[in-house]
């Protein structure tokens, strides 16, 4: 795959002359609140429930963010805000300093559960977006060419996702979400549904076309490991109502392997910090996925070591 990122026409993110608007922010958050209206507990008309409140959080261009959080902590609320799919109940949400009122071609979504069309080809899946921008049909072909090329599935342009496999299939979304080259990635949990050995494949992909492209990318997920092996913040998330309740800063040297951060102690040691955090106030931990130990040895270690992590409510705002 690495052979191919050249070829493939992916452009980093463009740095446009006199700077960002909004002291050089990619995306703002301000005082998210989410609503919803649900049945009244004692079962009569409808009662407001709190599904996020005051989420602030400031993303620079190029940034990779993940953001991790018990079950029920508002992470798919705020990913349909973030997509334009939902709008907030009240706050404001800024990309390149113009107020967010929709979905757009400048986010490309990757969901969990693939969601790709299962009556386009792979070729006419990952086209999907260019068609949406009015792309003409050669240069589509052309375009669609490379991604596929990209995430290693020549060959298989004209199979149905049904005739792919898991792994295949998560490629083909990723390939559909960067073809048509938006500026932000919104990942939810894109890679849940995959085995650990295809998982880590393809974060270790994602990194490497990340690290080339420098999209915005803020990414969902339930495993501590994977948030930190990826991010360059960690926002942990608090539930009822869901909330920021910290953002760890990842300061782990890149380009970073599966390989490398498995026996990296400095890695071992930014994983306690982030699980600490999780746990503070009583807050219940997302559950630990196959092969992270939250309650290993690490417990008695001095949290901070090697000060790789930074815990600090203040790094929402980028600082
Ligand atoms: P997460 O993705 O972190 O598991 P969600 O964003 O799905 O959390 O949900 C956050 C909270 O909002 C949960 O308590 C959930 O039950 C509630 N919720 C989500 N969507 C709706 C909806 N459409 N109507 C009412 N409540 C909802």
């Amino acid at each position: 795959m690495t052979s191919n990122l050249q070829e493939s026409g992916l452009r980093p993110t463009a740095f446009p002359a006199g700077g960002f608007p909004d002291g050089g922010y990619k995306m703002i958050l301000r005082d998210i609140r989410q609503e919803y209206q649900v049945r009244a507990k004692d079962g009569e008309g409808k009662e407001a429930f709190l599904a996020i409140e005051s989420f602030n959080l400031d993303v620079r261009p190029g940034e990779f963010v993940s953001i991790v959080g018990p079950s029920g902590c508002g992470k798919s609320t705020l990913l349909d805000i973030l997509a334009g799919l939902a709008r907030a109940t009240s706050g404001s949400y800024l990309i390149d300093g113009k107020e967010v009122t929709g979905p757009a071609l400048d986010r490309g979504i990757v969901m969990q559960g693939y969601a790709l069309f299962p009556w386009r080809t792979v070729r006419k899946n990952v086209e999907f977006g260019l068609e949406m921008k009015g792309v003409a049909s050669a240069e589509r072909g052309e375009i669609s060419r490379r991604f596929i090329d990209l995430v290693n599935l020549q060959g298989f342009e004209d199979r149905y996702p049904h005739e792919l496999s898991g792994g295949m299939k998560q490629r083909v979304a990723i390939a559909r979400a960067l073809a048509y080259d938006p500026e932000i990635l919104l990942m939810d949990e894109p890679f849940a549904a995959v085995d650990a050995q295809t998982r880590e494949t393809l974060q270790d992909e994602l990194m490497r076309i990340w690290d080339q492209t420098k999209k915005t990318i803020i990414f969902v997920t339930h495993s501590i490991d994977e948030a930190i092996l990826l991010a360059d913040r960690v926002v942990v998330m608090s539930t009822n109502p869901g909330r920021v309740k910290s953002v760890v800063r990842i300061v782990l040297p890149r380009p970073r392997t599966n390989q490398d951060m498995r026996a990296s102690s400095d890695f071992a040691a930014v994983r306690q910090t982030v699980w600490e955090t999780l746990q503070e106030d009583g807050g219940e931990a997302p559950p630990a996925p196959e092969g992270e130990e939250p309650f290993g040895p690490l417990r008695h270690r001095p949290p901070f070591a090697g000060q790789l992590a930074v815990a600090d409510s203040r790094l929402a705002a980028g600082s």
